[in-house]
């Protein structure tokens, strides 16, 4: 164990394997005795016959249903409550593009251990009461916002609730206020860059930046690196989901060596999305997620379609709480274009190689004469010129040769300036899919 002040909550962050099982096993056996007051779940259990004693072991999570974000829907928009409304003080909800939108409820006590997670994440890559946190995530709906927010005080930091956009303010707020730490999307990172160029500003010498909290969207190690580099900064992914409260789920160390899902809060699942059986530790699957000290809307063996594997359960920083790699993406992202499952963060991994590129990209598929086809776009750096015909065609064919390697179909690349790329708010639109679709 290192220096006890390493650590937020010493005496949950430094369990060994046996006593975070012991933990998991109480709370998921009240979980489940408080899951009967939700109409939902008692109804679940009854058909089940699922009593609380059934729990001996971590691994008898096995035993219990899975929850999916439809059934979110078809109980909009208390159904899978498990206190009445007049405990509860605030909801988030997420608009889907189909159907009814879902809904997360939370008491106070939630509020409080959600604070308490932001703050062990924050704490755990360094952050002090004496920083200078800025949030640069819409405020509202988005949990990035309060979540960050709330967890960020309960740090004791002074806090810059910037919200998205506005990069010029964004930037007179960093220098002015002396932020030394802000939680942004990465794709938004880029953008605070490009226009700290435009105002002749280097983040190295006339800012006090030093941590990034980047999260809530895939992205690629190679974007990571980016990211430190361009801005002079240590960049750790935060990884959080409405469903489980929102940030503060996981988190990087100062290790960087995958993500700390904390497991007081969570019993982790990794298993096949088809056969819905555990995989082994290393392999790829699907992320499940059962919530053991929520107290309005406890969610059982959530399914959350995000793809990930198991990388440990020790770690040099001394904390036991399960390593996963970084998401590969959700099952929804895929795209399957001529028969070949494609994620857009391979696409991304092998365009963050070349230093001619910035870091915007957009992947566009077509039905063209009855074929389907991808088109990558991507920014070039600031002053690469595209008119440089000697430079620009041996570098795009360079780029689709090793494109065509990772996802075995050739694209069309187009290199685009600096900035031409639609850019949105809140996470990035990588993916426009145009296809037709046969019947
Ligand atoms: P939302 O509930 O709208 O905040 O979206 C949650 C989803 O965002 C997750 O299920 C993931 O698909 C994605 N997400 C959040 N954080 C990350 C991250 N660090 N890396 C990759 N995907 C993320
Ligand atoms: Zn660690």
């Amino acid at each position: 164990m290192l220096d006890q002040s390493e650590y937020l909550h010493p005496d949950k962050e430094c369990l060994s394997r046996e006593q975070i099982e012991a933990l998991q096993v109480e709370r998921l056996q009240a979980t489940i005795r408080h899951c009967m007051n939700s109409p939902f779940y008692k109804k679940k259990f009854e058909e089940m016959g699922i009593k609380p004693e059934d729990i001996k072991t971590t691994a008898d999570v096995r035993k219990l249903p899975f929850t999916t974000k439809q059934d979110l829907r078809d109980n909009y928009p208390f159904g899978l409550a498990s206190v009445p409304l007049e405990k509860c003080v605030r909801l988030h909800s997420s608009s889907g593009t189909t159907g009814n939108p879902t809904v997360i409820l939370h008491s106070q006590k939630d509020l409080d251990e959600w604070a308490n997670a932001v703050a062990r994440c924050l704490w755990m890559v360094g952050l002090r009461p004496s920083d200078v946190f800025q949030n640069s995530s819409g405020y509202g709906m988005f949990t990035g916002g309060l979540g960050f927010q709330y967890g960020a005080e309960r740090l004791g930091m002074l806090t810059v609730p910037a919200a998205a956009g506005n990069t010029l303010r964004q930037i007179k707020f960093i220098t002015d206020f002396g932020t030394t730490a802000i939680h942004a999307v990465p794709s938004y990172v880029t953008r605070l860059k490009e226009v700290m160029d435009q105002q002749g500003i280097d983040p190295r010498k006339d800012t006090k930046l030093k941590i990034l909290a980047i999260g809530a969207e895939p992205h690629s190690e190679e974007q990571r690196k980016r990211i430190e580099n361009m801005l002079g900064v240590k960049a750790y992914n935060s990884f959080g989901m409405s469903e489980m409260c929102g940030p503060g789920v996981a988190f990087e160390c100062k290790e960087q060596n995958g993500l700390h899902f904390w497991e007081d809060y969570y019993i982790v699942e990794i298993v096949d999305p088809e056969t819905l059986e555990p995989v082994p530790d290393g392999e790829i699957g699907e992320l499940v997620l059962t919530t053991i000290n929520r107290e309005a809307m406890p969610l059982i063996r959530y399914r959350t379609r995000d793809l990930t594997r198991v990388l440990g359960r020790t770690c040099a920083c001394g904390r036991n709480h399960i390593r996963l790699d970084r998401m590969k993406g959700r099952s929804d992202d895929m795209m399957v274009l001529r028969g070949v499952n494609i994620f857009p963060i391979q696409i991304e991994k092998i365009l963050m190689q070349f230093n001619e590129l910035s870091t915007d990209y957009l992947i566009t598929l077509t039905t063209d004469n009855d074929n389907d086809n991808m088109t990558v776009e991507v920014e070039v750096v600031a002053g690469f010129d595209l008119t440089d015909v000697a430079r620009v065609q041996p570098l795009t064919k360079e780029i689709t040769r090793r494109l065509k390697d990772e996802i075995l179909l050739t694209p069309r690349v187009k290199l685009v300036p600096l900035g031409a790329l639609p850019k949105s708010e809140g996470k990035a639109v990588r993916v426009k899919d145009f296809r037709k679709v046969y019947q």
